[in-house]
Order: structure tokens, then sequence, then C-alpha cells
């Protein structure tokens, strides 16, 4: 490849030197336990490290090997992943499991094509596992590995995983050919360390003779931030209580936040007061009149494609709503820690435990 340093042994040997004296000391490293190391790796893939430490040390104590997490009912499989986001990720770990005991023995298969076929296994997940657990020749790419070849080769734009493959050719003459597993390992740890989205420690960079970015002086601008199209949305709930319970609802299976449980409520419409909406949604969800409402708090949180301000309403119906056994529920406040929210209703039921034990 024209004007590539393609000094193979030398690429390596600084990385893997980097790595041993610099790499943090995280808990799925301790070992190579496939099973450790697959949850870590799916609830790492859109969460940072430090959200996802004490998650993963619950869920290790919570669910610690494939046959307990495949004989867990769902519901605890989402409380244990509340607050983390892209719940399918949750899911689809819990899914794979109950396959991987049935087919498999309960071992991860060690085959590319067989691993890529189960829930949550993408071309990502399965490479990650197979390389670090067994070391099988897959290069990794997440989105610091990414961002790092995109400096070194000096392209220009978004990252987009589309472009991978220009990327992994790239790689491919610095990719050992045995223990992969600490080669990748040591080139997300780089990006999360040196090779950071903005001021990265070029002048402590092993790569830096490497890297067109650096030469150019362009590594600020590779890659090009992501245009977000960032909607906000207004939701209104209602908190409807009955004799030390609160009313609370199962979001249906498909779409956005599926099986996690809410307060009945949803968005408003285009032109419809705050008030309006939330009588609306009652009559829709409850087939309820309400009698009266009081604005209790409002709530914010962002998703990555919205933002979402949430207006949570203590209400009076007129009549008992109307209830389907397997979609509603009363639930004492404390009774809430069973059932897994979205965290703007998280936010929210923090809200009425404080005012509550304030009562106290
Ligand atoms: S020299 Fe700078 S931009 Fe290039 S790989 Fe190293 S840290 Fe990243």
């Amino acid at each position: 490849m024209e004007g590539q340093n393609t000094d193979t042994s030398s690429f390596q040997r600084k990385l893997l030197l980097w790595y041993k004296q610099h790499h943090r000391k995280l808990p799925w490293r301790k070992d190579r336990n496939p099973y450790t190391i697959w949850v870590s790796e799916v609830m790492l893939q859109q969460t940072t490290v430090q959200a996802v430490l004490p998650y993963y040390s619950e869920w290790i104590k919570t669910f610690p090997d494939i046959q307990s997490l495949s004989q867990a009912p769902l519901r605890r499989i989402l409380k244990a992943w509340q607050g983390l986001g892209y719940y399918q990720r949750a899911k689809n770990l819990h899914k794979a499991s109950k396959i991987i005991v049935d087919k498999f023995n309960g071992r991860l298969p060690q085959e590319y094509k067989e691993l890529n076929k189960l829930p949550g296994f993408g071309p990502y997940i399965t490479a990650a596992v197979l390389s670090l657990t067994f070391d099988k020749p897959f290069p990794v790419v997440d989105a610091n590995v990414r961002r790092i070849i995109m400096r070194l080769k000096g392209v220009r734009g978004e990252a987009d995983p589309k472009n991978d493959k220009v990327l992994l050719d790239f790689l491919a003459p610095y990719f050992p050919q045995k223990r992969t597993g600490v080669f990748n390992q040591a080139m997300m740890e780089l990006g999360a360390l040196v090779c950071r989205p903005k001021n990265p420690y070029c002048l402590l960079c092993p790569l830096s003779d490497y890297c067109q970015a650096y030469k150019d002086g362009k590594q600020e601008v590779i890659p090009l931030p992501k245009k977000r199209n960032y909607r906000k949305i207004e939701a209104v709930v209602a908190i409807i209580r009955k004799n030390g319970r609160f009313l609370i609802q199962k979001r249906p299976s498909r779409g956005l936040l599926a099986d996690l449980w809410e307060f009945p409520g949803g968005k408003t419409k285009p032109g419809e007061t705050l008030e309006e909406a939330l009588h609306r949604e009652i009559k829709e969800e409850l087939h309820a009149e309400i009698q009266s409402e009081k604005l209790l708090i409002r709530v914010q949180h962002s998703y990555t494609q919205f933002q979402v301000s949430l207006y949570a309403y203590e209400c009076c119906l007129k009549k008992a709503p109307h209830m389907n056994k397997s979609h509603h529920r009363w639930v004492t406040l404390q009774g809430m820690r069973l059932y897994p929210f979205p965290s703007g209703s998280a936010k929210i039921i923090r809200f009425l435990q404080q005012r509550i034990e304030g009562k106290k």
C-alpha cells in the first residue's frame, strides 16, 4: 500500500508494550471466561466502561453463568439491565443463553458461523468473543478502533461501519497470526485512553509513526462528529394511587422500551395541552375519566435519538380503571424494585420515594 508504513513487527511490539504498561485492570479481564467476556462486550456496546462497571458486577453476582441466565425470567433480566439502555441487548443475551444451554451443552460455540447465528451476535460481538477468549484470527472493530484506523490511514468523513472493509484492509498487514485477543484488546484500549475522540494524546501514542492524521495535523477533525437529528418529545403520565399502591402497566413487547413497565400515559399530540393529553391517554388506556389532577414533577431524559420531558400528574379517577391482568398491576413503591422501568419513570419513582419518606 503506497505510503503506508508496513513495519509490522515494530507496530505490534510498540502497541503490545504500551498495553502491557498502561491497560486498566477491569473485572472481565481477570481471566478468559467466554461467558463474562461475552456479557462485558454486550454491555460495552454503546456504553462507557465507567457506566458498565457497577452493572457488570451486579450481573455476574445475579447470573454467574450461562445456566443461571438461561433459567431467569425476562423481567429479572430487564430489571438487572435497567438504566443501561438498548434493552434488546439484554433480551438477546437471554435468548442466546437458552439456545447455548439447549443446543451446545452450555458452552459458547467456537465456530464463527455457529456463534454468528445466535441472537445478538453480529460481526462485532462474534469477532470479539472468538478473539478475546479463544485467540481466533478475527480483528475487532468497535468505535474506538474505527477511530484509530481512520486516523492512521487519514480517512476523512464520519465514522461509518459501512466503510469498515477499507479499514480492515489497512489493518491487515499489522494484524498478528497468534495472540489476537491481546492485540484486539490493545487497539480498543488505545482508542479509549490515548486516541480519544477529542484531544488525543498523540505525543504519548505508540503508533504515531504510523499515523497519517498526526502527520497532517488532522487528528482533531478525523472522524467528523455525527450529525444528530435530535427530537424533543413531551409526554404525560398519571400517578394513580389506591390503598398505598400505584397503578403501573407493561409496555408492548415490540418497539421502543419493549416489555418495560411504566405509569399510564403517553406522548402529547400537536396542539394539545398537557392536561388534554393526560385525559385522552387515560381514557384510551384505562377507559376512565380523570376527576382531578395535580402536576407533581417534570423529569427529563435523553435517549439516542430524542429527549423526553415527562410530566407526572397525581390523578383521581371518577371510577375504577379498566385493568388487564397481564398488563396492569397495583404495586407499592417498595414492590416496584421488582419491575424494570425506563430511566424517565425511574426518576419519578425516586421522587415519589423521597416525598413519601419525607412525610414519615
Ligand atoms: S498519533 Fe494521535 S491520532 Fe494518531 S493514532 Fe496516535 S493518538 Fe490517534
